[in-house]
């Protein structure tokens, strides 16, 4: 039976292991990063492969047919690593990701740029970057508040921590940037209607939102951006 492995860790790779693949053996992956995560449907194994050479020799271990690479857009080292892994074993590699925002704010290429940009737009800062972002913002004298699903080490006074992993209503943004005195939304551009709602309660309130452009995607690999383009693919 021909076996596909989804690399995952996202809402798109949970919804495309819930959707029938008949003659097929479905494992997922997740990295074990979070505590407590939302577990996919079927066969799931967590923990790092151990960088590209780890990865080609779990695809050939588990005689993998295809790799769909449904990671996070922001997850650029397991998807370079499958990139190269796949090309190792000769196991063919589909990306799934969902378009980016249709929104332009202040756009930039790193975390590192949107850091240097923020103190310039504002007094109070929303971060929803994520818990590995901290150390990027460490050394700003602003309040900050981060928005994160884990808590992160290691806080600076200056730093209040929202443990939330959503999902999230224009509603409920409206009234956190409100209740914090937000002037400025830092966001990755990480795309999806569920993590769309703070973009809209920025601009309802006219707050400035520090994008920060995606990692660029493994020339030469098909990217698709829904669950069932994905599937039309693998079933004849
Ligand atoms: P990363 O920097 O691209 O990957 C770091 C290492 O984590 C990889 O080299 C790999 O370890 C392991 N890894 C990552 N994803 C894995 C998976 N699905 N299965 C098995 N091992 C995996 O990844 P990250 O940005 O830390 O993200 C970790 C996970 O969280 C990803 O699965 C991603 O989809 C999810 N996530 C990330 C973000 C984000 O903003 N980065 C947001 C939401 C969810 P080895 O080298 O040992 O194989």
């Amino acid at each position: 039976m021909p076996t596909v492995l989804i690399l995952g860790g996202t809402g798109e790779a949970r919804r495309l292991a819930s959707v029938p693949l008949p003659g097929y053996r479905v494992i997922s992956s997740l990295a074990g990063r979070v505590a407590d995560p939302v577990l996919p449907a079927g066969e799931v194994r967590i923990g790092g492969f151990g960088g590209p050479d780890g990865l080609t020799a779990y695809l050939r271990a588990e005689r993998v047919d295809v790799v769909v690479d449904a990671t996070h857009p922001f997850a650029a080292q397991i998807s370079a690593n499958a990139a190269s892994a796949c090309a190792s074993a000769g196991t063919r590699l589909l990306v799934l990701r969902r378009p980016g925002y249709a929104f332009g704010g202040h756009r930039v290429a790193s975390l590192r740029e949107a850091a240097a940009l923020v103190p310039s737009l504002g007094e109070r800062a929303f971060l929803t970057t994520g818990r590995q972002s901290l150390p990027y913002f460490r050394g700003l004298a602003m309040f900050l508040l981060l928005r994160c699903v884990d808590p992160p080490e290691d806080v600076p006074s200056n730093v209040e921590v929202r443990l939330d992993r959503g999902p999230f209503t224009v509603d409920g943004e409206t009234a956190l940037l409100r209740e914090h005195r937000i002037d400025v939304l830092v966001t990755k551009d990480s795309g999806g209607a569920l993590t769309a709602a703070k973009l809209d309660a920025a601009q309802a309130l006219g707050i400035p939102v520090v994008v920060v452009d995606r990692p660029p995607v493994t020339p030469g690999v098909p990217v698709l951006s829904t669950v069932d383009e994905v599937r039309r693919l693998l079933l004849p």
